[in-house]
């Protein structure tokens, strides 16, 4: 097991002093000892965002047995899961069968990969395509989403093949189908929305679409929480990483919570799953040398104009992360930047581990959801397929950190 020495000291990579260089990606270092460190908080896995990505993660890594907390800089929960299409794209799905639909992994992969033009990071699509129907499945018969037997295709379209909103299977974006060659496929589950959900009555508040499936995928996975007792601070807003001296090592994070700074100490791991940079017009401008106006819709259509500010991503490349940014390297008149540049996120393996400008991992450290690059780059071929790749692999990034063994 690692330990900390009393010798050792405490460096925070601040997400601040890198937004001031985001160029360089600078380390911010405050050192001090380590058992100076007035921990306001512990908790074996921590968390950053209450979203799609977050939630999943913190689902997994506490049924792993894991102590889990989880940080979020609203007063609200549910992230963009919450005010989101409720639309989860996935193949061979139980609701897929149960409505005569055949389809199969392989093509879903292939409609990735030639959506995005071949950018992503082929292993990361293939583990999360060939493996897609189990978010359904844990949406249905973990979580208690509408069962299978139950499902129709959206809106009463005839074999699910014309784009909807509306509750039910269909196609997603009959476009993509047709630019690349593919016969469509209705692999887009919309969730049936929670009509009850406060933030239905102010859509203006919490942005919320104006079909808000989506309240049903955050009240099944709010369900499952309040069940486990997983805790959410909000109000609590991430700056840092905090690690270990000698070492990229994540031993916790600094956070703001009502004026003060607070720390927490992550005995396990740090997941990050707080958005991308969209939303940051300093950074936007930095990497892509142009000035981007996040659309009425958002930024671009898979993340929201306030929440994405790259407060994780600079963290994360604080400690040496790579970015990947491959959207801009192919960037053609037909997409706009904003587009593209959004969906820049930390290299991460197929566990969500993060991986450094070197290829080798940084300890301890996580990303999921739009904070983790490489799987939806350059277009964004197919609704429903952000939600599901972000449950997918917050999943899977909670269930790994859970099994670390803690260095305290
Ligand atoms: C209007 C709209 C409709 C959509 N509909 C669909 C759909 O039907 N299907 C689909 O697949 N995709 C859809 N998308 C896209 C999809 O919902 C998102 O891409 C996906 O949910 C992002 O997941 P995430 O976990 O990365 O982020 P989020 O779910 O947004 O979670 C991030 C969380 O981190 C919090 N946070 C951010 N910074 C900090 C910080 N510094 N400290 C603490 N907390 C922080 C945020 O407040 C948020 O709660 C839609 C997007 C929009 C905007």
């Amino acid at each position: 097991m690692h330990t900390i020495s009393r010798r050792d000291f405490v460096r925070t990579a601040g997400a601040l002093t890198a937004a001031a260089t985001i160029a360089g990606a600078s380390q911010a270092v405050a050192a001090e000892g380590t058992d100076g460190i007035a921990w306001d908080h512990e908790t074996d896995v921590l968390v950053v965002g209450c979203g799609t990505a977050g939630c999943a993660a913190a689902l997994e890594a506490y049924d792993a047995g894991a102590d889990v907390l989880i940080v979020e800089k609203y007063d609200w929960m549910g992230g963009t899961l919450r005010r989101c299409g409720g639309g989860v794209a996935a193949a061979d799905t139980q609701v897929q069968r149960a409505l005569g639909v055949k389809d199969n992994p392989e093509d879903f992969f292939q409609f990735i990969m030639k959506g995005c033009e071949g950018y992503p990071n082929e292993e990361l699509v293939r583990d999360w395509t060939m493996n897609s129907a189990s978010v359904i499945d844990w949406l249905i018969d973990d979580l208690g989403g509408l069962p299978a037997d139950q499902w129709g295709f959206s809106d009463d379209i005839e074999g699910g093949l014309e784009y909807s909103h509306d509750t039910g299977l269909n196609v997603g974006t009959p476009t993509t189908f047709d630019e690349i060659g593919m016969s469509p496929v209705p692999r887009t589950h919309w969730f049936p929305a929670n009509e009850d959900d406060p933030i239905l009555a102010e859509p203006e508040k919490y942005f919320y679409y104006p079909s808000p499936g989506g309240t049903g995928l955050w009240q099944l996975v709010n369900t499952a929480m309040d069940k486990r007792g997983i805790q959410t601070l909000t109000e609590t807003t991430f700056a840092s990483l905090i690690t270990a001296d000698g070492s990229n090592e994540v031993i916790g994070a600094v956070c703001e919570s009502g004026g003060s700074e607070i720390r927490i100490k992550a005995r396990k791991a740090v997941i990050l799953a707080c958005g991308n940079f969209a939303s940051n017009k300093e950074l936007f401008r930095n990497y892509t040398g142009e000035d981007y106006e996040p659309n009425a819709m958002g930024g671009m259509g898979i993340d929201l104009p306030t929440d994405n500010d790259g407060s994780g991503i600079l963290a994360a490349q604080a400690l040496g992360a790579e970015l990947v940014f491959p959207s801009l390297v192919g960037k053609n008149h037909d997409t706009p930047t904003g587009f593209s540049a959004g969906m820049a996120g930390v290299k991460v393996d197929l566990n969500g581990r993060v991986i450094d400008v070197f290829g080798k991992e940084i300890p301890r450290l996580y990303a999921a959801g739009l904070t983790a690059g490489g799987i939806i780059v350059k277009n964004y071929p197919c609704c429903g397929s952000s939600v599901s790749r972000s449950l997918y692999f917050g999943r899977k990034s909670g269930t790994d950190a859970a099994k670390l063994e803690s260095w305290s």
